[in-house]
Order: C-alpha cells, then sequence, then structure tokens
C-alpha cells in the first residue's frame, strides 16, 4: 500500500475555507487507499504574532501581548465554529483551545516578569503556532469521519539544543517514530502532526528554523519510509522566480534535489534549504503542489540531475544582506587569513552565504545576513589585529544595501559560456556586477549587485531562463509526466 506523508503550509491552512479544501485533499487521498501522515504548520501569520508576543512581553507591554492572544483566539475559534457542527465535538476542541491560549498568556506574564525573551522562551512560546493548528485541523478531521490523531513532533523529532534552528539527532528520531507512530500508520490511522517543532532529549522544546515545517514533514517522510513527499503550498509549483518578483514566473515540471538545495539556499521561500537532506538518500521523491489548485500536477523533485535540456532554470534574489571584503598588500601568499575570518564569523553567530576571491589573492569578500554583519566586521577585525597594525590588511569593509542573486540549474555544468552570457548581458544593461560566485556543484552561480537592481537584474535573468525553459517544453524534454 502506497504510504505519503504531506505538509500543508500557514496559507493552506490559514482559514476555515483552506482548512476545508486541506481536509478534501487528505480525504481524497485516503480514498485511494494510501496510508497518510500529514504535517501542518500554523495558520499563516500566527508565527509572526507569536515572536511579536514575545519582544511586546519582554517589554512589559501587556496590552499587545493580550491582544494577539485574542486575535490568535479568534482565528482558531472562527474555523471550530465554521467547520465543527456537533456541539459536544465543538465544545471538547474549543476547550482544548483556550487552555493552550492560558499556557501563552502566562508564559508571555513569565517573560514580562524576566524582562527578556531568550531563544529557548522564544521556541516555547511560537511553539503554540502548530500546537493549535494541528488540534484545530484534526478535530475538523475527525468530525468529517476521517480516522485522525494529532500528534505532537516535540515527542519524535530530538534535536540538538540549538535553539530557534535545531538540527535533529538522527538516530534517537528515527527510532522513536518507526517505534512509535509508524504501527498506527499501517493500522489506518493518519497523524496530524505539528511541523516545525522538536525537542531536545530532556524535552525542551526548539524549533527547526522560520520555515521549518517543510523540514519537518522530510524527516517524517524519511523515517516513515514514504513513497512520496508532498508539500502543498499556496503556488503550482517551484517557479523560475518568485511570482512575487516577477509575475512572468512559471511552473517548472521537475528540478533536481540539487537545484531545489540551491534554490531553496539562495532565497526561494517555496521550500526551506534543509528539506531534501532527509530524502535525498533514501531517493525519495518530493512533489511541491497546491492546495488551492490540486488538478495541477506541480514540481517533481527527483535525483535526476537532468531532465531537461534547459541550463538557466530558475532566479533567486536575497535581500537583507551585507558583503565584507578583507583586503591588503601583504595577504598575498599569507596562509591562514581566510580561515581565521571564516572562524570568527562562525564564533559571531553568523554562517556565510557566498564566498569570493579575487585571483589576485590580495581581496577576497563574503556575504552574511544584515543584523549580523557589524558583529561580524567587529569579530574579524579584532581576530587580524595584528595584520592590520602592520598595514598587511588594510581593513575590513562592510557594505549594505546590496544583495545576492543566483541563477540555478544542472545544465550549466559542461555548458561553457553560461557565466560569459549572464556577465555580458548584466553588462549590457548597466548592471554593476560587485562579487561573483560558482558553487561547486556547478548547478548555480551566484553574484552581488546593488539592491536597486535587484528587480531589473532579477527580470533580464529570468528572461534568459524562460527562453530556455519554453525551448524545452517545446521538445517535451520538461515533462516528467
Ligand atoms: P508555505 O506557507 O506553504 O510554507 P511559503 O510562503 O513559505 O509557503 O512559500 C511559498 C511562497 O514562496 C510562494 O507564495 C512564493 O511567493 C514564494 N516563492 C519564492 N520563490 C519562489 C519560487 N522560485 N517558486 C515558487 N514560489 C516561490
Ligand atoms: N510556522 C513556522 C513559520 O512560519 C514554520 C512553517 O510554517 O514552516 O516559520
Ligand atoms: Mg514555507
Amino acid at each position: 500500500m502506497a504510504r505519503f506523508t504531506m505538509k500543508f503550509g500557514g496559507t493552506s491552512v490559514g482559514s476555515a475555507e483552506a482548512i476545508a479544501q486541506v481536509v478534501d485533499i487528505v480525504g481524497d487521498h485516503l480514498g485511494q487507499g494510501r496510508q497518510l501522515a500529514v504535517v501542518v504548520s500554523a495558520m499563516a501569520g500566527v508565527t509572526d504574532m507569536l515572536l511579536d508576543s514575545a519582544s511586546a512581553a519582554a517589554s512589559g507591554r501587556q496590552d499587545a501581548y493580550m491582544e494577539i492572544n485574542a486575535t490568535i483566539a479568534a482565528m482558531h475559534l472562527a474555523v471550530i465554529d465554521a467547520l465543527i457542527k456537533s456541539p459536544s465535538d465543538r465544545d471538547a476542541i474549543r476547550a482544548e483551545v483556550n487552555e493552550l491560549l492560558k499556557g501563552h498568556r502566562e508564559l508571555c506574564e513569565a517573560v514580562s516578569i524576566l524582562g527578556e525573551a531568550t531563544p529557548r522562551i522564544s521556541d516555547a512560546l511560537v511553539s503554540f503556532g502548530e500546537r493549535l493548528s494541528s488540534r484545530v485541523i484534526a478535530a475538523v478531521m475527525a468530525a468529517k469521519g476521517l480516522s485522525v490523531r494529532q500528534v505532537d513532533s516535540n515527542d519524535f523529532i530530538v534535536t540538538d539544543n540549538v535553539f530557534q534552528n535545531a538540527d535533529p539527532l538522527w538516530d534517537e528520531t528515527e527510532s522513536r517514530i518507526v517505534d512509535g507512530l509508524l504501527p498506527e500508520l499501517e493500522s489506518g490511522v493518519t497523524p496530524i502532526i505539528t511541523g516545525f517543532i522538536g525537542a531536545t532529549p530532556d524535552g525542551i522544546l526548539t524549533t527547526l528554523g522560520r520555515g521549518g515545517s517543510d523540514f519537518s514533514a522530510a524527516i517524517f517522510a524519511a523515517c516513515l519510509r514514504s513513497d512520496e513527499l508532498i508539500i502543498w503550498t499556496d503556488v503550482d509549483g517551484v517557479m523560475t522566480a518568485d511570482p512575487r518578483l516577477d509575475e512572468r514566473a512559471r511552473v517548472l515540471p521537475y528540478v533536481s534535489y540539487q537545484e531545489i538545495g540551491e534554490l531553496a539556499f539562495y532565497g526561494a521561500k517555496v521550500l526551506h534549504p534543509k528539506t531534501v537532506q532527509p530524502i535525498i538518500t533514501r531517493d525519495i521523491p518530493l512533489r511541491v503542489r497546491n492546495t488551492f489548485n490540486p488538478a495541477h500536477p506541480g514540481t517533481m523533485v527527483g535525483a535526476r540531475a537532468q531532465a531537461s535540456e534547459t541550463v538557466i532554470k530558475a532566479v533567486t534574489g536575497i535581500r537583507d544582506v551585507s558583503m565584507l571584503t578583507v583586503s591588503g598588500p601583504g595577504m598575498l601568499g599569507v596562509p591562514g587569513i581566510a580561515g581565521r575570518t571564516f572562524l570568527a564569523t562562525a564564533k559571531a553567530g553568523a554562517s556565510i552565504l557566498m564566498i569570493s576571491q579575487a585571483s589576485s589573492e590580495q581581496s577576497f569578500c563574503f556575504t552574511v545576513v544584515d543584523p549580523l554583519a557589524q558583529n561580524v566586521k567587529e569579530a574579524v577585525e579584532a581576530e587580524l589585529r595584528r595584520e592590520i597594525l602592520h598595514n598587511d590588511i588594510d581593513s575590513v569593509d562592510l557594505l549594505s544595501d546590496i544583495v545576492i542573486i543566483t541563477v540555478v540549474g544542472a545544465g550549466m555544468r559542461g555548458t561553457p559560456g553560461i557565466a560569459g552570457r549572464v556577465f555580458s548581458l548584466l553588462g549590457e544593461r548597466s548592471i554593476n556586477v560587485l562579487a561573483i560566485a560558482q558553487g561547486s556543484s556547478e548547478c548555480s552561480i551566484s553574484f552581488i549587485v546593488a539592491e536597486d537592481d535587484l528587480e531589473r537584474a532579477v527580470g533580464e535573468l529570468h528572461t534568459l531562463a524562460l527562453e530556455t525553459v519554453e525551448n524545452d517544453r517545446a521538445t517535451g524534454l520538461a515533462s516528467p509526466y
């Protein structure tokens, strides 16, 4: 019997109408005799509101967090009222929702007494979003006669203690899921699981990072040995560009694990960057589909490196990054400067999004997210203090108001001249490129331009991508179906 894991994102569970749609989709798959595990996000907007409630509480603004609590209450109660008819069923789920909301208020109160929301407390606070949505959705499904059980993922996903960006401890997680969830699934019960949340071995709540429900779903798909993972979202699939940036964006019928990894890492919000990690070694196909247009087949993600002759498949952009440049005449041939710089960056808590070195070896630059940039600059300057003092290194320059643009496509490997085409196009349009990096996988090229050039650069390169995607369509190469 086919076994699927599916995940519904925030917009997909964002209202009573959307949840009704989710119930139909799940019912439809169960009707086809499949075993299902369902992972759900918080209702759209709720995670942001919960984070706001944390800062409101930390600064003692009780009115603000109480208002947020009331808004979240109203959202969930409206779904219950719209979709659950039996008074006793309604009362039961209302009581559960109210109990959780009381927990949220109490935690906010504790934060306001402490005067700060540590990452650990913040994780506990945002966890209410998924804990609420999963319960309401499970109750709606049960009321519609589906055999479901609400499941808290913190009982199964065991993580390290990196709050707000935790990683699973695989062996423990897998054995808990196999022992605790698989038998139930095999007996025909569909677990409705909280996305986003895990817990340390001591049971302290953690989260997998913003957008992390995709990753949760992939973890369950891998451990349950699913035949397919479906990420249900609010667009028809993975597209040639962010449809919010360029309305010409088209759905890609097929992308490889590697391509989607690059796309997600470089800013395509449609999937969390870690989503493919758990499924890639097990070769579990992933499909991205639209909850609001279930007739569309969506995008298939799989192992084949290249299902098409498309060279550039998609273009992405990341805002809110800064570029740091380390340069100086004394760097030539001095080993270890890059290593020390990157170590200092890591110690300042930042991960590096892109690195580029000029061939002269007299400078290199790298990018980090804006909020950490100043700290990183200071940490690197402290690390290289001696070299700066001796004028071997001039300075560590910080440039904000820049963006990283990435073009992705496995067909670039072994297709000479792509980088040349990309950069001459940008040159012709007078878009100044500040730094370039090509991933070692050769399936992406990233470069930095001024923030003001973002839309123009994405637009120009997107035109290039659309041309080749169209060629594929014409030759029938793009279709995996
Ligand atoms: P969910 O709540 O379902 O997880 P997200 O908002 O996290 O949904 O991700 C879906 C959104 O990602 C889309 O609405 C779209 O605006 C955005 N997006 C950015 N880049 C792309 C892309 N290349 N293809 C598809 N969607 C993209
Ligand atoms: N609710 C979480 C977020 O908004 C996780 C997710 O939706 O994937 O980041
Ligand atoms: Mg998402």
